[in-house]
Parts: C-alpha cells; sequence; structure tokens
C-alpha cells in the first residue's frame, strides 16, 4: 500500500492550492479527484474568465455560522498574495465594477497556474478516482479508492459544495464529516437567481432581459445596489444573486427600482412642473416602459398626475422605493454559483482548518460553512483556506 504525508480529495481551487503549498514545503502530496479534469468550476467561472479575487476582500463579506471564523486565514494570504501569484505566471487580467479582477485571456490559465504550481510543488495528482472508504487508523487515515488502498498521515477534504451536479459536485464532503462526529450546517443554494409564483410569472414573464439598477434589502437589511435582472424564469443580475445569499424561504425582499432617489419628492416635482402629464408618461422617463406597465394598473397609468390624491401618490412612491415582492424560491444547485451552509466552522481550527476532535483531518473551501458575496470572494477564500491548510498538513 502506497504511504503519502497528504491526501487532498478535490483537485478543485482549494484543493490544488493546498497541495502546492503542502509540496513546497517538502511534504509528499497526493490529489485524489474523482472528475477527469483537474479544476473543472474554475474552468466556467466568471463567464469563463474567471473572478479569481477581488482588490479589497474583508470579512463581512463572508457568510458563515461563526463570523469570526475567516479573519485569520484572509489576513495571512490575501488578495494581494493571489494577484502577486497570478502576475508572477504572465496572466493578464483586468479590474471590472466593485474591485473584481477577471483573465483577459481566459480562465484556463488560472487551471494552468495552480497545475503547474502543483508539479513545481512535486505534488503527484490522480483524476477518475473514486474513494470508497476512509477510516482513522493510528497514525493517520487508510483510503479504499478505485485505484486501491492509500494511507496518508494528513487528509484534507476540498470536495467544494453541490452547486452545478452536472460539474459532478457530490455531498461527499459532508458525509465525510459526519462520519467523522462533525456537524455539517443544513445546505442550501447560494448567488442563486429567484423564481417567480405562477401569477408573478403571467405578469411580469414578458419583461425578460430588462435590466435596472436597484438597491435589494434582506429582511435582516442587508443591502445590494447592482443591475436588477428579468429573466423568464424570475429574477437574475447581480443585485439578487447577492442578495439569494441572505434570503430565507419564504421572506419578502425590498427593491428600490429608483436607487439613492426619493420617490415621492420626484413625484411631487413632477406634479408641480407637468400637472396634466399621465403618470405613464412621467414614470417611463424613470423605468423601462414595460416595466411600468408591469407594475401599475393601467386605469391609474393613464390618470393624469393631478388626477393622482396625495394617498395614492403615496402609495406609488412606495412602490417604487420599496416594492416588496415574496418569490417563489430560487433556481436551485443547478445554477447557483455557491453552496450555504456546510461543516460547521466551530468545529474547525481558523488556523489550520483542522477539525478541533479528529487530528490530522482537514476542511478546506467551499465544503464548509463559508459562502462569499458575488466577486471573487468565494475564490479567495479557497486560496486562503487551502493555504492555510497548506502550511499546517
Ligand atoms: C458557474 C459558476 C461560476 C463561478 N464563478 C466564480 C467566480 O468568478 N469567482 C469566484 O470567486 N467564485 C466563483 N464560483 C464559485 C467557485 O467556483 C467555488 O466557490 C470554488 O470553486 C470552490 O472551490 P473548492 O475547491 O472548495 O471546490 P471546487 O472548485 O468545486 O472543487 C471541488 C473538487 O472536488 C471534486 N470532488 C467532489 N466530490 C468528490 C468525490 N466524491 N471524490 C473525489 N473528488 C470529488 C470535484 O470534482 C472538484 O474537482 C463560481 C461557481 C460556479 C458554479
Amino acid at each position: 500500500m502506497k504511504h503519502h504525508d497528504v491526501i487532498i480529495i478535490g483537485a478543485g481551487a482549494a484543493g490544488l492550492m493546498c497541495a502546492a503549498t503542502a509540496g513546497y514545503r517538502g511534504r509528499d502530496v497526493l490529489v485524489l479527484d474523482n472528475a477527469k479534469q483537474a479544476g473543472r468550476k474554475i474552468l466556467i467561472s466568471g463567464g469563463g474568465r474567471c473572478n479569481f479575487t477581488n482588490q479589497k476582500v474583508e470579512p463581512h463579506q463572508f457568510i458563515c455560522g461563526n463570523p469570526h471564523f475567516v479573519k485569520s486565514a484572509l489576513a495571512r494570504y490575501r488578495s494581494s498574495d493571489f494577484i502577486e501569484l497570478v502576475e508572477r505566471h504572465g496572466i493578464e487580467y483586468h479590474e471590472r465594477d466593485h474591485g473584481q479582477l477577471f483573465c483577459n485571456d481566459s480562465a484556463k490559465d488560472i487551471v494552468t497556474m495552480l497545475m503547474t504550481e502543483c508539479e513545481w510543488a512535486g505534488v503527484k495528482i490522480k483524476l477518475r478516482t473514486e474513494i470508497l472508504s476512509v477510516n482513522k487508523v493510528d497514525n493517520g487515515f487508510l483510503l479504499t479508492t478505485s485505484n486501491g488502498e492509500l494511507s496518508c498521515q494528513s487528509l484534507v477534504v476540498a470536495t467544494g459544495g453541490l452547486s452545478m451536479p452536472k460539474l459532478g459536485a457530490t455531498p461527499y464532503g459532508y458525509k465525510l464529516a459526519e462520519q467523522f462526529g462533525l456537524t455539517v450546517l443544513p445546505t442550501s443554494a447560494g448567488l442563486v437567481p429567484f423564481t417567480w409564483h405562477a401569477e408573478q410569472k403571467a405578469r411580469f414573464e414578458a419583461l425578460s432581459g430588462i435590466a435596472v439598477p436597484a438597491t435589494i434589502t434582506a429582511k435582516d437589511g442587508t443591502q445590494f445596489s447592482e443591475a436588477l435582472l428579468f429573466t423568464h424564469r424570475g429574477l437574475s443580475g447581480p443585485a439578487v444573486l447577492q442578495i439569494s445569499n441572505y434570503w430565507q424561504a419564504g421572506e419578502a425582499i425590498s427593491i428600490n427600482l429608483l436607487p439613492g432617489e426619493d420617490a415621492l419628492e420626484k413625484i411631487e416635482l413632477a406634479l408641480k412642473n407637468h400637472p396634466k402629464q399621465s403618470l405613464r408618461n412621467t414614470l417611463s422617463h424613470w423605468l423601462p416602459k414595460r416595466l411600468v406597465e408591469a407594475l401599475f394598473d393601467e386605469a391609474q397609468l393613464d390618470k393624469a398626475l393631478n388626477q393622482l390624491g396625495h394617498g395614492e401618490r403615496e402609495q406609488l412612491a412606495q412602490s417604487l422605493n420599496d416594492w416588496s415582492i415574496i418569490m417563489n424560491g430560487t433556481e436551485g444547485y443547478r445554477t447557483a454559483e455557491v453552496t450555504l451552509g456546510g461543516v460547521d466552522t466551530n468545529e474547525l481550527s481558523s488556523k489550520t482548518m483542522e477539525a478541533n476532535n479528529v487530528p490530522g483531518l482537514y476542511f478546506v473551501g467551499e465544503v464548509m460553512d463559508v459562502s462569499g458575496w458575488l466577486g471573487g470572494f468565494n475564490f479567495q477564500w479557497a486560496w486562503a483556506s487551502g493555504v492555510a491548510a497548506g502550511l499546517a498538513v
């Protein structure tokens, strides 16, 4: 039976980063993955250009049962460290809104970079390998795989979340955590579009393709100001994906369709300047006409501004600044970018990612209960947690 210092299950973002870090320390590292290709999620990320990190990464941009958990790893491996790595490999990149960094050419550059780092660090990678069982032995772990038995001193679980099952996502990491007595917090789809109820679909489906700037607020007060996109199935766009991380089924979200503006003041001003203008024409200067027509009654839209009572104007303003809507649900793991929940971080060391009660067992990346905002934060967590464990295994 072949023995390795470190076996890492999962050749994704966190697993490869962890492997290279441990390999450079002189550890004998083997990475196992059941897929036929390493880093498949990286390849499709960021629309094929991989939003690999963000210029400004702060702990509050991560959702975790223990909000302090991410601080140590993020402080020790910063986005500037990853940018330096990307630059050292000659990968050209650019910055988009909100400090998001993308490859100029292709996400493939990031996978090639990680594979090169692993090669330089002497890491072995075995793909198309199923893990059949894992057992704790005296000084490590014994693995039975589709390619035979293996043993290791440290075992790192880097199997990612449940999003995009088509790409080979499995709940294996959660099962392993439970096998070793760790708590797995309930999982759900995050960074995911919302879907309409049937009656909403009938009313709003025709708006598919319309995008407007908006501020969306979740029930807990979390707010994002970015584009809102109407789709056939429901609502999407960056603002919606962000807020989905803070949304529980059945909760209303509040959408401000005139972010930064006081709708009542605008209506009162329009009334003063153009009292005979119809509500339809007034609102169509501020929002796409089709959206205006879907939001308000025909009869109301045909009224002149001076035919609207004060209460009616207040109600209209409320609908524009605080459109409260209860969505049916989300598109689920099929299109989600991340998985909320996962291995409870209260049972892991924030410094090394090692399980408190199972010496030698580590969890890195998305498999744990850490999910970032849209904008490169999930990869930064994969890099930072991978490095933290890589320095300890
Ligand atoms: C469409 C899409 C776009 C995204 N775009 C971005 C982006 O631009 N920026 C960003 O920051 N984040 C993005 N994300 C999120 C990001 O991809 C993940 O957060 C990140 O890949 C998590 O890294 P990980 O190493 O934990 O898991 P993964 O990268 O998912 O790697 C997990 C690995 O484990 C392997 N595995 C799973 N089960 C088993 C098993 N039973 N046995 C063996 N191996 C197994 C898988 O094959 C995979 O190789 C995107 C996600 C999606 C779905």
